[in-house]
Formats: structure tokens, C-alpha cells, sequence
């Protein structure tokens, strides 16, 4: 039975705004294949922390805020962590919120099969994308993985038809040179595409990571001033790709 499918929900955020379009309830899952040096959650990154909820009490929590992403266009998002690590209680969660005629939306990695990604294809409205670096080298430096799986499951989602939102988490001195811009605008103009959301990097998360007792490799860096995230946009309409600040 669906509903009493249980999920491993380390958090559900009610009122998000830039998870997706309008307003959303976005709903996050723990464990990641990955170690991104700027990750906002990194509570995610053990699991077996989250107390397991059953899809019929999240989606109960998320159906709390129907009227809002009905005048707004909104919905649930699942996150992460990487929420496709749990394929099987993701899709359980997905056609629970489809049956109660919810948009949904889901945010990846990409690191992830592409069983899992055919898993849920079905049943998710907007897949939200990261490109972090286009450098595998780099890639691999700040994330622990390559980023061949990531632009694998780009293709794949968009060879089937998949609505995608691509994102790129925008961190000063890491990743906002303009090698690497040029090389994402390449790559967005490749898929057909034409638009980016630009995610600010916070420092929001250094008191997660010191109360975890966590090394936070980034926490000399500031978040990109306005001139710096100006200087990208325009690097990127230059060559024809829309960026919006997401974040
Ligand atoms: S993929 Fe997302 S959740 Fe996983 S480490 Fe990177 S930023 Fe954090």
C-alpha cells in the first residue's frame, strides 16, 4: 500500500519560492552520493538519522498548503540529499502527490542510475538540475564525483521529453570563471535550452557543518556581491543564455 510507504524525511520546508515554480512545499530525503564543499544540507549526508515518516503523513503535511499552490502555480518539490537514492519511496511519494492532482518537482544530482531516473519520469512535472562545474577534474575536487553521470542524466531526462530546469549553485573564486561560465553556456546551447537559474552561494550552512563536527572547506568565502553576480549574468547573455538569480 502507497501510503503507508515510509521515507527517510529529514526535513519538509512549507512556503519555498525557489524550488520550483510558485509557491511549493519542498520535501527532503537523507543520503547523497555526493560531498559538495558549499552543501547547504549537510545533515543529509548520513543516513539513518531521520525518524522514517510514511508517504500518507508527509503528503498530509504538504496538502496542508493546497490553497497557496493554487492561487500561485505551485506544488511539492522533493529534495535532498539525493532524493532518487530512494527510487522506490520517491515514486511512492510522487504518485501519492499526483493523485491528490499536485505539481511536483524534483531536485537531482543527476549522480544517480538511470533506472532511477526512469523510475520516476512519469510522475515528475520540472526536474531541477546542478550544473556545479564543468571541469570533471574540479568536479571531482569539490564534489568527490566526476560529472559524466550528471550530464548522462541530463541527456537521458531530455531525450525523453522531461521538463529540466538547469541550476548552477554560484560559488566566488570555485566556480565563477569565465572558462567555466563559457563552457555551461556551451553546454546549456547544446540541449537546445537557453536558460540558467544562478543559486548564490550562503554561508548559512557553516553552523550546521561546526554543530555536525564537520570540516567546512569553504568558510574564507563570501557569497557573490551584486557586481559579481551582474558580471555573470551579462557573461552568460552574451552568449545567449538567460540567467535568473534563483536564490
Ligand atoms: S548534491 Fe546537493 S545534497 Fe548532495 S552534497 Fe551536493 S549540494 Fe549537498
Amino acid at each position: 500500500m502507497i501510503a503507508a510507504v515510509r521515507l527517510p524525511v529529514f526535513d519538509v520546508q512549507r512556503c519555498c519560492v525557489h524550488d520550483g515554480p510558485g509557491i511549493r512545499t519542498t520535501v527532503f530525503l537523507e543520503g547523497c552520493p555526493l560531498r559538495c564543499a558549499w552543501c547547504q544540507n549537510p545533515e543529509a549526508f548520513r543516513e539513518g538519522r531521520a525518524a522514517p515518516r510514511t508517504v500518507a503523513e508527509v503528503v498530509a503535511e504538504v496538502l496542508e498548503d493546497r490553497a497557496y499552490y493554487e492561487v500561485s502555480g505551485g506544488g511539492m518539490t522533493l529534495s535532498g540529499g539525493e532524493p532518487l537514492l530512494h527510487a522506490q519511496a520517491a515514486v511512492a511519494l510522487l504518485r501519492e502527490a499526483k493523485s491528490h492532482g499536485l505539481h511536483t518537482a524534483v531536485q537531482t544530482s543527476g549522480v544517480v542510475p538511470e533506472s532511477s531516473l526512469a523510475a520516476v519520469i512519469g510522475l515528475v512535472d520540472l526536474f531541477q538540475v546542478d550544473l556545479k562545474h564543468m571541469s570533471p577534474e574540479r568536479h571531482r575536487e569539490l564534489t568527490g564525483a566526476g560529472n559524466d553521470r550528471v550530464h548522462a542524466s541530463l541527456a537521458w531526462l531530455l531525450a525523453r521529453g522531461a521538463a529540466v530546469e538547469l541550476r548552477m549553485p554560484l560559488v566566488p573564486g570555485v566556480n565563477d570563471d569565465d572558462a567555466n561560465l563559457d563552457a555551461v553556456a556551451r553546454l546549456i546551447a547544446d540541449h537546445g535550452l537557453r536558460e540558467i537559474g544562478i543559486v548564490p552561494y550562503q554561508r548559512m550552512y557553516l553552523a550546521k557543518y561546526a554543530a555536525l563536527g564537520l570540516e567546512a572547506r569553504l568558510r574564507g568565502v563570501d557569497p557573490p556581491s551584486p557586481a559579481a553576480l551582474a558580471r555573470v549574468t551579462d557573461r552568460l547573455a552574451q552568449r545567449g543564455i538567460s540567467a535568473r538569480i534563483d536564490g
